[in-house]
């Protein structure tokens, strides 16, 4: 398979088109980038890599860092974390407050902000210091100790996220949050500002692409069965209420963010990045969708 060739005919097809959506915006600091930055990567088990655009360029990863958090927690506790978060799509936005209600505090998944507020409750309890210790997993995993946090973005969402400082006192009311409300909300806010880049990120997700995938420590970060699960809820809950779509089109397990980046995999074949700010109404990258469906149609490599 001529990757290489693949990617740059989608590339240049899709840049060609009008640049349709919205950048998000109810983060303030995430307003400010370029809406016409495009980039795309892609890493074959064999550790071959392909690029196009904006791909060694870094941005707001946003909520494609939930499932690092959720790896890491998995990894510390095993299977006492579904104890507090669910496994099931949610059908609402990301950001809902109206199923908790109604299951007492147990969010649906650990990829809508409910669920990944009780996951950082949960490294908060489990490490010496969750903010640090979360970002020394991540440079571990992706062998790079330039990655960090933007402490820009971290602020901006404070100051504005009165939905997701309301949601995690409601997840407390039910007592499933077990630490300050503040400390929890701080560590969200920062393990979503941190920033990588489209190459990063394919760095970054071997581990759950690769069975044989080891850290430079020669560590495994999850068993097979452990990165089995965290794909199966990329599949049917990575893409806020577009899950069911982006299995339909794309047919890959993967995690979007509302800066616009979009990570997917297939499992032992290839992990892909792409990253467009502009976003469709459900918050999902308008050309990373594009890309990834062309992507996998050409290629004939969905998972189904
Ligand atoms: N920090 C963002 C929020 O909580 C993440 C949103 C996302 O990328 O889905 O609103």
């Amino acid at each position: 398979m001529n990757y290489q060739k693949v990617i740059n005919e989608i590339y240049q097809t899709i840049h060609n088109q009008e640049n349709i959506g919205q950048v998000a915006s109810y983060i303030p600091e995430l307003s400010k980038v370029d809406p016409s930055n495009f980039g795309v990567c892609l890493r074959t088990i064999k550790n071959e890599e392909f690029g196009a655009g904006d791909w060694q360029t870094k941005f707001s990863i946003q909520s494609i860092s939930k499932v690092l958090s959720l790896s890491l927690a998995y990894k510390i506790l095993g299977d006492s974390i579904w104890k507090r978060v669910g496994v099931e799509p949610s059908g609402n936005p990301f950001n809902s407050l109206i199923q908790l209600e109604t299951d007492n505090g147990i969010p649906r998944n650990p990829l809508i902000n409910a669920g990944a507020m009780v996951i950082c409750d949960i490294l908060i309890s489990h490490t010496e210091n969750a903010t640090n210790d979360f970002l020394q997993f991540v440079r571990k995993i992706c062998s790079n100790n330039n990655i960090n946090y933007s402490e820009s973005i971290a602020q901006s969402e404070k100051a504005t996220g009165y939905r997701n400082i309301a949601l995690c006192n409601f997840i407390k009311s039910f007592g499933n949050i077990e630490n300050d409300p503040a400390t929890v909300l701080d560590f969200y806010f920062h393990m979503c500002s941190i920033e990588m880049s489209c190459q990063d990120l394919t760095k970054t997700f071997m581990f759950l692409m690769d069975n044989n995938f080891r850290t430079p420590e020669n560590e495994r970060v999850l068993n097979t069965s452990q990165a089995k699960r965290i794909n199966a809820i990329m599949e049917t809950c990575g893409f806020y209420d577009e899950s069911g779509e982006f299995a339909f089109k794309v047919g890959l397990p993967g995690k979007s963010g509302v800066g616009g980046g979009i990570l997917a995999l297939h499992p032992n074949e290839y992990c892909i990045a792409i990253w467009s700010p502009k976003l469709n109404k459900k918050g999902n990258s308008s050309r990373g969708m594009k890309f990834l469906e062309s992507f996998t149609t050409k290629t004939n490599s969905s998972i189904f």
